[in-house]
């Protein structure tokens, strides 16, 4: 896709799209787009900045960081010499650059990400510096511009890097409050992490033309399928023609498209009544944040203690166990009265999510679980808890239902991933995530979540930004699969069980790192030796968390919950030193 590397002192670059020799001045004078075949060359993000913004409007933010390796990750390769090497060269500390600037002479702040330092993936010093430009746009009340180019999550950071879709997200929440415009202007390529979350949940997206974008690559789907593709698969005219964009534009045009979009928001700005910011809390609610903070149950320290002793494979094995509870089965051990609520209102029900009013010791609460099976054919008809969009949007009803009824929502999460599909991508995979993560930050009721099972990336997260986030003891939580990760950054899939240690996805690592906040320990065995022991010590850990959170004021548990997923970028280097 890319043409020829480009280096100043290199005269000529060979197209990607139709292989023409072409003269590199030429070629930059039009963009970087081809003049032959209209291919899109990729850009840098410096590149990208110069041809968008004002000359001489440019004010860059600070991008420099404590350095972090959170979970001291090591496959081939140290991940600090990656990072090392790819600072070398591309000569940018991070693998976006954020700046405030005048396009067309209106204010905005900018993030604009970059391919060639290690795919563009989403780490937490992305995440932290995507968050404070929006929270600069909010600070300045100007809009935020986001140019996205990502492979998705960055692995070497584990489910931290997953976090970062929250943290991202409810930045961007925050902006839609205040009436502030937010756009993402997709670039080849966005997928996985980054499409599942700023790239789609912004007011307007723009797709620059040959663009793609998607939840889970073509190479997977294709894996996974066992099927070819469709012509154009994921391209920007294919999202166009699924509803998935508002616009394709080619590049020489993306600019004046900016410009008008801006104005046009822009004039309706001054006249409009104001939205008031969010004020700081104040004294009263912070002394209240620090009392809803001790009403918090301690955590179970038998379980960090037992569980660190098993090998991150084996429990990677143990939480896939076929015996283990589903959702189903805990909806009949540990709660009562369960009515299942069926569809998405769109034209689908998605068999792999499932949801409902139910009772909790007497109280009424909204469940939402992936629902695995025992069995082969249980697990093909519930497509192996991997929702479709259907499910996704399925859920989001359900939590709005449930905020609007007044219910607390208790979230089930075990799935291996979102199902990676054509036709998931082709009804909006990405965004149905990015639209779950978004409202969960913003649902004004209590949310609870418990990993039961497998927590994969995306899809698990799209049930799991919650006031308190539970694990049982054997389940996994993890920003990619651990053959996933190996089949990338090993010579072959057969080291999955070192990825699987590398990754720290075993619920005490997680409770270190603070991504789960209790550890609901398993007898002795395991979840699937006594199902009846296991529905009792998750019954018992979902009352102690859930009470406390239903005397807290909903502004305020939203409050809390944006706290919770906003420490994931900035308190990295103090997590590290808690890995060890
Ligand atoms: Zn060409």
């Amino acid at each position: 896709m890319t043409a020829t590397a480009p280096r100043e002192e290199q005269l000529w670059s060979r197209c990607a799209g139709c292989a023409s020799l072409l003269y590199r001045k030429r070629l930059r004078r039009n963009l970087d787009v081809c003049p032959e075949c209209g291919e899109h060359a990729r850009l840098g993000a410096p590149e990208r900045l110069r041809q968008l913004v004002d000359p001489g409007s440019l004010r860059p933010l600070a991008d420099r960081l404590p350095e972090a390796d959170p979970i001291d990750f090591v496959d081939v390769v140290p991940y600090p010499h990656r990072l090392t090497a790819a600072r070398a060269s591309t000569g940018l500390v991070e693998a976006v650059v954020c700046a405030t600037a005048t396009i067309g002479g209106h204010p905005v702040a900018m993030a604009v990400m970059d391919f060639r330092f290690l795919g563009g993936s989403l780490g937490c010093a992305v995440g932290e510096l995507i968050t404070r430009t929006a929270e600069r746009a909010l600070d300045e009340r100007i809009p935020l511009v986001l140019v996205t180019a990502s492979g998705g999550a960055r692995m070497q950071e584990g489910a931290l890097s997953l976090m970062q879709m929250a943290t991202v997200s409810q930045a961007i929440a925050a902006l839609h409050e205040a009436g502030l415009l937010t756009v993402s202007v997709l670039t080849d390529p966005t997928y996985g992490g980054v499409a599942a979350s700023f790239a789609t949940n912004t007011d307007l997206v723009l797709a620059e033309s040959g663009a793609r974008m998607g939840f889970a690559g073509p190479r997977v789907i294709r894996q996974v399928t066992g099927r070819a593709l469709p012509e154009g698969f994921q391209t920007a005219d294919f999202l166009l023609r699924h509803g998935q964009v508002d616009m394709v534009v080619q590049r020489r045009s993306l600019r004046g498209r900016l410009v008008a979009l801006l104005a046009a928001t822009h004039a309706g700005a001054p006249t409009r009544p104001s939205v008031p910011r969010q004020e700081p809390a104040s004294h009263r609610e912070r002394l209240a944040d620090d009392d809803a903070a001790a009403a918090r149950p301690p955590a179970t320290p038998a379980a960090d203690g037992t569980a660190a002793v098993r090998d991150a494979w084996d429990t990677v094995r143990m939480a896939r166990h076929p015996g283990r509870p589903t959702t189903l089965d805990y909806l009949d051990s540990v709660f009562d009265g369960f009515v299942e609520l069926h569809g998405d209102r769109l034209g689908a029900d998605c068999p792999a999510i499932v949801g409902g009013v139910a009772r909790l010791a007497g109280r009424h609460v909204m469940v939402i679980g992936h629902q695995k099976g025992h069995t082969t054919a249980e697990l093909v008809a519930r497509n192996f808890g991997m929702a479709s969009p259907a499910g996704h949007r399925k859920a989001l009803r359900l939590m709005r239902l449930a905020a609007r009824l007044g219910l607390p929502v208790v979230t089930l999460v075990d799935t291996p991933g979102a199902d990676p599909g054509v036709s998931a991508e082709e009804h909006g995979q990405a965004a149905a995530i990015a639209e779950n993560i978004l409202a969960l930050t913003v649902l004004p009721t209590p949310v609870l979540a418990v990993i039961t099972g497998e927590g994969g990336s995306g899809g698990a997260l799209a049930l799991a930004v919650a006031d308190r986030v539970l694990m049982l003891e054997n389940a996994v939580y993890s920003v990619i699969s651990p053959e996933g990760c190996a089949a990338i950054l090993w010579p072959d899939r057969s080291a999955a069980p070192q990825a699987a240690r590398a990754l720290r996805l075993s619920a005490p690592d997680l409770r270190r790192l603070g991504v789960v906040d209790e550890v609901v320990p398993e007898p002795p065995a395991a979840a699937h030796d006594d199902p009846a022991e296991t529905a009792l010590r998750l019954r018992a850990a979902l009352l102690a968390n859930l009470l406390p959170l239903l005397d807290v004021p909903p502004a305020m548990l939203v409050r809390l919950r944006r706290q919770r997923f906003r420490r994931f970028g900035a308190a990295r280097a103090g997590q590290r030193a808690g890995v060890r």
